[in-house]
């Protein structure tokens, strides 16, 4: 071990993981199986003071850092090679506030445990579908699931931060301090800074009504075609996001389903519990669904459903857009995609980023795309690594085909690492203000394992 590696390892209060330590192989490693890197040290950090002082280590010493919550990314943007990983996994703590009707979470927390605390009160914080999904590159992205068209994203109930900057300083975001950082994190994933706690707005949602609703796949034009019009004017309280998936072999599945392709909604009906019956009435009546597991439950239940079916170390590869509209040519690419999904556990995914997500400014936040519809997701899963060109292959095909009907940009956490041009056509018009608040906050780019906003001084951009 190196004078440096010794120097950190002696003042963190946390553990420092190198390449010859017995369990660096299982700490480097991230959700996507994908992903390969081998880090330098991973920083295990305990409190904000190993934050400060990985921080100022990394750029007294010139070291590429990476800075990881869940370690979920798409991308894999949680590990580099030969970095300092900053690893937030042991910094967990969650208060809860009950008057305020706020939640405090360290930056390691994954939504499950978010969750589960605040179900204890009866509240939630809008997130996303999987618990095993990390809290801060999540929010930091946007945060889109199952209560947008009710309470918008998780950045829209993101209420204040504290953020270790390149700088080594410690500072408050909010609508009243640094408020430019605070519209920056809104969006603008891990640039500007650590983020070590996150304040949120608790939301009333206790149980819910949902679960998903299936039909075959030969049932896609009909139900999509449906389901477009009907949540483009459904009241907010009425989520779906639309699916082609393949049934998984074994229960609570029933048996002639298994292994079939199927398309499908998950739905979460979030309003007077004693109307969902009569809501979801003419739903049914559209056409009977082959599998209905729609019915009442606790909210961390809903958020929890898949993470079973989706074990950590699969292979994964992401394509995304977002759509504005749903016209029947795109429709017929999700026909004839849903038909080929490569494997048992590819899918394809489209969330509504509609209702109250919508009635946000363009330019209120770093996230831009309030005017579309939808954030697409086509996924190519395998647990096989053997199978990751036919993956890649299936997604970037119905990518390129899908791609002309969307509305240019993509949600950047389900994007791999796919170049600048992908980033500023996401960010738009909100892209050269990023860069500047980029420029005023991390001038050398210190956070650059991320989907990287170049810092870009205001005189320059002119
Ligand atoms: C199975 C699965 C389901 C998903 N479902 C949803 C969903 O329903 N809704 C949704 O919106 N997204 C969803 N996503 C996408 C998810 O939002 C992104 O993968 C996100 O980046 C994960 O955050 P993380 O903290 O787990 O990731 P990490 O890999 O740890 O980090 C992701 C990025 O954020 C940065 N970052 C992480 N923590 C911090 C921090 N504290 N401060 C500064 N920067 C930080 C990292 O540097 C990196 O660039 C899903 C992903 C997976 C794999």
């Amino acid at each position: 071990m190196s004078n440096l590696t010794n120097s950190l390892k002696d003042s963190l209060h946390g553990k420092l993981v190198i390449p010859t330590d017995a369990d660096y192989d299982a700490v480097r490693k991230v959700y996507n199986g994908m992903i390969d890197k081998r880090p330098a040290m991973i920083a295990q950090c305990a409190d904000i003071t190993d934050v400060v002082t990985c921080v100022n280590f990394a750029r007294e010493n010139s070291i590429l850092l990476a800075v990881r919550g869940g370690g979920h990314n798409a991308g894999g943007l949680g590990v580099a090679d030969d970095a300092l990983v900053i690893d937030l996994s042991a910094m967990k703590e969650i208060s809860i506030d009950k008057i305020s009707k706020t939640v405090k979470v360290q930056g390691g927390c994954l939504l499950k445990e978010m969750d589960a605390a605040t179900h204890e009160v009866g509240m939630t914080v809008p997130a996303g579908i999987f618990g095993t999904t990390g809290v801060a590159g999540l929010t930091l992205g946007g945060g889109l699931g199952y209560l947008t068209r009710q309470f918008g994203l998780s950045i829209d109930n993101f209420l204040e931060a504290e953020v270790v900057l390149a700088n080594g300083q410690v500072v408050k975001a909010s609508a009243k301090e640094n408020s430019d950082l605070f519209w920056a994190l809104r969006g603008g994933g891990g640039n500007f800074g650590v983020v070590v706690s996150f304040v949120f707005k608790l939301q009333p949602a206790h149980t819910i009504y949902g679960g998903p609703m299936l039909w075959d796949i030969s049932d896609t034009k009909e139900i999509l075609t449906w389901y477009h019009k009907f949540i483009s004017s459904a009241p907010d309280n009425v989520y779906g996001f639309f699916a082609t998936l393949t049934v998984p072999p074994f229960p609570p599945f029933p048996e002639h389903l298994h292994l079939k392709k199927m398309c499908g909604i998950v739905w979460c009906y979030t309003g007077d519990m004693d109307k969902a019956e009569e809501i979801f009435k003419p739903i049914r009546a559209v056409k009977t669904p082959a599998l209905d597991f729609v019915g009442p439950m606790p909210v961390p239940v809903l958020q929890t459903l898949f993470d079973g079916l989706y074990p950590p170390g699969l292979q994964w590869y992401w394509k995304a857009d977002y759509v504005k509209d749903l016209p029947e040519e795109a429709i017929n690419i999700h026909v004839k995609y849903g038909n080929e999904l490569p494997t048992a556990l590819s899918s394809m995914h489209m969330y509504p980023v509609n209702g109250f997500a919508s009635r946000i400014g363009k330019n209120d936040t770093a996230w831009n795309y309030r005017d579309a519809n939808y954030a697409v997701v086509i996924v190519g899963i395998d647990a096989d690594p053997a199978n990751k060109n036919k993956i890649i292959k299936w997604a970037r095909d119905y990518w390129d085909e899908h791609h002309p009907y969307s509305a240019g940009g993509a949600y950047i956490n389900f994007m791999m690492d796919e170049g600048e041009d992908r980033i500023k056509a996401t960010y738009g018009d909100n892209y050269k203000k990023l860069a500047e608040i980029k420029a005023k906050y991390d001038p050398n780019n210190l956070f650059s394992v991320n989907q990287n906003i170049q810092p870009q001084r205001a005189a320059a951009m002119a």
